[in-house]
């Protein structure tokens, strides 16, 4: 199975085509980015297909990021013929290994219908910047799935559906999520989060790839990387630093697989409050000293917990809009994702 950062000529070669868009979507500059690309169950899309005939239709999806991001929708079941509606599907045996079974007929291994149904449009799916799946399915659970002995009852060790598990093996730096973890801000906030950047690597970067252009990356991205975790931000800096000793190739792929690690930790309150206060440090000519205590008082405030984050980070906005240089300003972490999500507001 390959995966976005397997060593070795044909994989990095295929590593190369999943981040590489293709030609005719391929755009140099942010303003004409084209739309990000998400995967989708289509249950959550209010498709019936779930085995009842019904759906579980996801407003977060439809209402909101759908004006973000263009779904592509799959049902792995639906793929595999199994039919709408159809008997209930478990995983048994290995944890490791599990196989799919009808819950009322375990003797029947439907495996392989289904791997063989999934396997096509996996393929295609490196073009995909993120993927939300629904929980609690022996195909597109991520994670928690129960997994039945021979007795009849599950084993301690919980796994994952089979389609969400290939996902994951052939597109490990994918921002993956299950719906229902959508519904927690920090996690929420976090995939956006995510999904964006990637998008970004791949058009700003791995389209047409220099060096130049992953040192702009990087930089663009300096303040989001320290608020998500310093030991990377300057791992990646002393990478970036060595570069011209590695193979651009080489380079991108252990870029890509260090940046996006860096990201799936969430950024903590302490280390929002360090970055804001770094920002500030930019903003010492021009800006009164009153002004600066103003905003550093906000600063300890949003530290405390007493304010969103998007007290601070507007206020700093304003003034960097007035007095910001040209490297401040393009700073992701100022708008990591479209404001109208309104995720600052919550964290
Ligand atoms: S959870 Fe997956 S397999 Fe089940 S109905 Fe939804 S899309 Fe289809």
């Amino acid at each position: 199975m390959i995966t976005y950062l397997a060593s070795g000529n044909g994989k990095r070669q295929q590593l190369m085509q999943q981040l590489i868009p293709t030609a005719k979507a391929a755009i140099k500059t942010k303003v004409t980015e084209p739309r990000i690309v998400v995967g989708l169950s289509s249950c959550l899309a209010g498709h019936a297909v779930r085995y009842n005939g019904g759906h579980s239709q996801s407003r977060l999806c439809l209402n909101t990021l759908s004006d973000h991001f263009q779904f592509e929708i799959f049902c792995p079941e639906v793929a595999a013929g199994f039919g709408t509606p159809r008997p209930v599907m478990r995983l048994i045996g290995d944890p490791k290994n599990p196989v799919l079974t009808y819950s009322d007929n375990q003797q029947q291994n439907l495996t392989e219908k289904l791997v063989n149904a999934f396997n096509k449009p996996l393929e295609t799916m490196g073009r995909l910047d993120g993927y939300i799946l629904m929980k609690n399915s022996p195909s597109c659970g991520l994670e928690r799935i129960k997994i039945y002995q021979a007795n009849g009852s599950p084993h301690v060790q919980r796994g994952r559906g089979l389609f969400a598990a290939a996902l994951k093996q052939k597109y490990s730096l994918m921002p993956i999520e299950e719906e229902g973890h959508l519904h927690d801000i920090r996690l929420y906030e976090n995939f956006i989060l995510r999904v964006y950047a990637h998008h970004r690597f791949r058009y700003e970067v791995a389209t047409d790839p220099t060096l130049h252009k992953l040192i702009d990356f990087h930089s663009s991205y300096k303040y989001v990387l320290m608020a998500h975790d310093q030991g990377y931000y300057r791992s990646l800096g002393a990478m970036l630093a060595a570069a011209k000793s590695v193979p651009l190739e080489q380079l991108l792929e252990d870029y890509f697989q260090a940046f996006m690690t860096a990201l799936a930790k969430p950024a903590n309150a302490k280390n929002h409050s360090n970055v804001l206060q770094h920002i500030l440090g930019y903003l010492k000519q021009g800006v009164s000293s009153s002004a600066r205590q103003s905003i550093d008082e906000v600063i300890h405030r949003y530290r405390q917990g007493e304010v969103p984050l998007i007290v601070p980070l507007t206020l700093l906005k304003h003034y960097i809009e007035q007095e910001g240089t040209e490297y401040i300003r393009m700073q992701y972490y100022l708008q990591p994702y479209p404001d109208d999500l309104g995720l600052a507001n919550r964290i």
